[in-house]
């Protein structure tokens, strides 16, 4: 028999010849232990090290909960964490084992569907998380279980469908790209037709985020709501599975929708739970009234449960990107100003960057009388954990229906939760949450904790790309202090760390790198009389110089778009790459064509037989060419636009199959009034075999499906092998958007419609017609002090070097 067993082995095969727990493998054993068939039994026991590893990273979540012995600590010291399931998400093995993995990782509570299944499925991932550790000697503190419930129509409560049978064959299919959960896995079938399949969208992995209902270019997806939940839901659910805490999802609209499921479900509340967590979007000017009236509500004398108001920034978003951190924290920020009773959390748009920027913005409640109940005092992660674990699981191609502690690539992901909840520098999420945080703590008791070399500086009162520093004292030692305002240089004698403890929201959304600038032409770079202003010409060449392509993405060809811009023609021309025609002819460098899509031969017949009958006359685009039928006032409405002479081939039908004409795009052209009236029949006919756009009044695209400038982008920086988080799109029109949901920087200028506008990160002050794409570029690039990286150094940490 042998006595030293090791404890993570799943068949308890793994033996050790030393008495240490992660001594050396007795030789025979090992070797016997290789002839295992369970291979992934051999990879998890065959690394002792990796054992060690894992058994000292529990030991550090543990000495950390062991400061926080409850929930409530954690709130008032500012380092609560919620790990978010999903409020109507089922994906029970995911569920299971995102909460057995950040039980693990010491979060504080698990929030989850109301829903009994689900509900089990976290208990299991703790319970399993728990004796996990216990084999370890170790004994974790168990997360409270939390489930969530809406007052009434909520996103976090629906789920998307459609019929795969209504989708056009040869779909590119961007809504099965756009879905983060995976919960879109079409199939076709030879002839291109989807296989049908679980009603389009795989239900209990839709967590109702809505990204894959405007990609749809047939309007092919529908939403349904799911009921709210009440006393009698509740209280069957917790007679069956008790849980600890409750969160109400209110859109902050009516305080009558909430008020009636308040008064529903608050015997239980008042008996069961010992939270109660609000979660609302900004509700505008009223979300201060009704917050208030929410409290006065819930918020009684002997109430044995704790308030905690989550601060739903940009819902479901937390995957995204930096840009949607930005919206929870400056909705924590303008909820603080209420005063209300209880704790403040954000999540809608959490992620790796939230911690950093609530530091940064010295938002964070720390440990201590003076900050309570006037800070942040946790945050609440979803859809990006969520998103990064199936990533890594699907990265495995590994089915992860099974328990992720068995998984040949356990280590991996353990690394990945760990490293996420505690130490990962800069962007992880513990480590500074889960770390008292220092910075900023301006207590002289607290001095010794710092070398006395050290200063500490805050910036105040900036809400623009200028710099300023007040010096708030250096510790250790008054002799040595600094005040400079509106300057980015730090003077560095005598210091050895200046830490700039608090940024501006705007300033935390420039770009760190920019590679390639693409932009828009028509109600971009141009004005309304079609010329360049003199601002943009003088900025787009600045930014050439420095070194960064700056290239058109147009739904023009590629003739017109130069012709288009002539102040800048040879500079562009220099380098070669362009996005034309939306995407369906992209160069990249030296004009070389790096992609190109064109209407199929039948479709384009389709549409031109779809003219005749409408009496509307016809462009078609090949490559640098314009043709139609014959010219007329209506084809020669693109003239002004700069494109090509229009070139009269005769009948379409001979053009086509005779000539051979290959056309990447067709126009109907018409007066604006006319397009607007027969849009959506033209949608109905060809909606299942192309995709209609339009750019400019009285002229409707008819492109080939999966073409989009975002498309065409993707090629381009793909044949330059550039990452999208270092591009920034420019543009003002509704065929801009697939390009701006494509890259990380996206601007639009002021005279977008607001729809484009919304999707954007950025949105110019000036309008087209004043210059916006020069606005643009200084202040991402230009002026960007990132940019500059020994002054965007500077900006954050200065190392002397005495
Ligand atoms: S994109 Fe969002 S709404 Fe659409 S299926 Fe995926 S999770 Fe559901
Ligand atoms: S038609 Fe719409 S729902 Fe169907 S595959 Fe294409 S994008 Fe998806």
């Amino acid at each position: 028999m042998y006595s030293n067993i090791c404890l993570f082995c799943p068949s308890a095969n793994v033996v050790f010849g030393a008495n240490s727990l992660f001594g050396r493998y007795k030789s025979s054993r090992k070797r016997e232990h290789r002839n295992l068939k369970d291979s992934r039994t051999l990879t998890c026991c065959s690394s002792v090290q990796y054992h060690q590893r894992i058994h000292c990273q529990l030991l550090s979540v543990k000495s950390w909960l062991d400061r926080n012995p409850s929930f409530i600590d954690s709130l008032e010291s500012g380092t609560w964490i919620k790990l978010i399931c999903g409020a109507s998400y089922q994906d029970l093995p995911l569920i299971r084992n995102l909460s057995f993995l950040f039980t693990l990782a010491g979060v504080d509570c698990i929030d989850c569907a109301a829903d009994g299944a689900v509900i089990h499925s976290v208990k299991q991932g703790v319970t399993d998380a728990l004796s996990y550790a216990n084999r370890l000697c170790i004994s974790l503190r168990r997360p409270l279980i939390m489930i969530s419930v809406n007052d009434d129509e909520d996103p976090h409560f629906r789920k998307a469908s459609f019929d795969t049978s209504s989708c056009p064959p040869n779909c590119s299919k961007p809504c099965e790209r756009v879905c983060p959960a995976s919960a879109i896995m079409l199939q076709s079938d030879e002839a291109g037709f989807l296989v049908p399949f679980h009603q389009g969208v795989i239900q209990n992995k839709c967590y109702g985020c809505g990204r894959c209902v405007p990609v749809c270019p047939v309007q092919n997806i529908e939403t349904t709501s799911l009921t709210s939940c009440h006393f009698s839901v509740v209280d069957n659910l917790l007679k069956s599975e008790p849980i600890d805490a409750i969160e109400i999802h209110s859109r902050a609209e009516s305080i009558q929708h909430f008020q009636r499921l308040w008064d529903s479900i608050e015997p239980i509340v008042q008996t069961s739970l010992s939270l109660v967590s609000i979660s609302f979007p900004d509700g505008g000017k009223h979300l201060e009234e009704f917050l208030r009236s929410v409290d006065r509500m819930i918020v009684k004398e002997r109430a044995k449960y704790q308030i905690i108001w989550q601060t739903d920034g940009r819902p479901m978003s937390g995957d995204i990107g930096r840009g949607t951190t930005l919206a929870t924290v400056k909705l924590a920020k303008k909820v603080l100003h209420f005063g209300l009773r209880g704790y403040i959390q954000c999540a809608g748009g959490a992620n790796n960057y939230t911690v950093s920027v609530l530091d940064e913005l010295n938002l964070r409640a720390r440990a201590g009388p003076y900050h309570k109940h006037s800070a942040v005092s946790g945050v609440a992660f979803g859809s990006f954990v969520r998103r990064k674990l199936i990533e890594m699981f699907q990265g495995t191609s590994l089915d992860y229906s099974g328990n992720v502690e068995n998984f040949p690539c356990f280590e991996q992901i353990w690394d990945f939760v760990f490293n996420l909840t505690y130490f990962h520098s800069f962007e992880s999420i513990v480590k500074p949450i889960k770390r008292p945080s220092t910075e900023g703590q301006i207590d002289m008791r607290t001095n010794n904790e710092f070398s006395h070399a050290n200063w500490f500086v805050i910036m105040t009162g900036v809400d623009s790309i200028g710099f300023q520093f007040t010096t708030i004292h250096k510790l250790g030692s008054t002799k040595h202090w600094f005040q400079q305002k509106q300057t980015n240089t730090v003077n560095k004698s005598g210091l050895r760390n200046v830490l700039c403890l608090s940024k501006a929201l705007k300033e935390l959304q420039l770009p760190r790198r920019v590679q390639l600038v693409a932009c828009d032409v028509d109600g971009t770079i141009l004005n309304s009389w079609n010329e360049v202003p003199a601002a943009n010409i003088e900025a787009i060449k600045k930014v050439m110089n420095s070194g960064i392509p700056f290239v058109l993405a147009t739904g023009k060809a590629r003739k017109g778009a130069l012709n288009s811009v002539l102040e800048i023609k040879s500079d562009l021309s220099r380098h070669g790459m362009g996005v034309f025609l939306q995407g369906l002819f992209v160069t990249s460098k030296d004009g070389k064509i790096c992609h190109e899509m064109v209407l199929d031969t039948e479709v384009a017949l389709k549409v031109c037989e779809l003219g005749r009958e409408l009496g509307i006359s016809l462009v078609g685009y090949e490559r640098d060419r314009i043709v139609c039928e014959t010219r007329n006032e209506e084809t020669d409405k693109v003239i002004p636009y700069h494109e090509p002479t229009p070139e009269s081939i005769g009948p379409w039908k001979e053009a086509l199959f005779n000539q051979k004409t290959k056309l990447n795009k067709m126009m109907f052209m018409a007066p604006p009034l006319q397009i607007d009236q027969v849009r959506p029949y033209i949608a109905k006919v060809l909606g299942k075999c192309c995709h209609i756009t339009q750019a400019v009044p009285g002229m409707l695209e008819v492109l080939p499906f999966g073409a989009s400038k975002g498309e065409g982008l993707r090629r381009l920086l793909l044949s330059l092998n550039i990452d999208p988080s270092e591009v920034v799109a420019i543009g003002d029109g509704e065929n801009d958007v697939e390009m701006f949901h494509y890259v990380v920087h996206s601007v639009a200028v002021a005279n977008a419609s607001p729809a484009v506008k919304a999707a954007a990160k950025h949105v110019t002050k000036r309008t087209n017609n004043n210059a916006a794409v020069a606005e643009a570029l200084e202040t991402l690039i230009l002026n960007n002090p990132y940019l500059n990286s020994e002054q965007g150094r500077k900006t954050q940490t200065v190392k002397s070097t005495s």
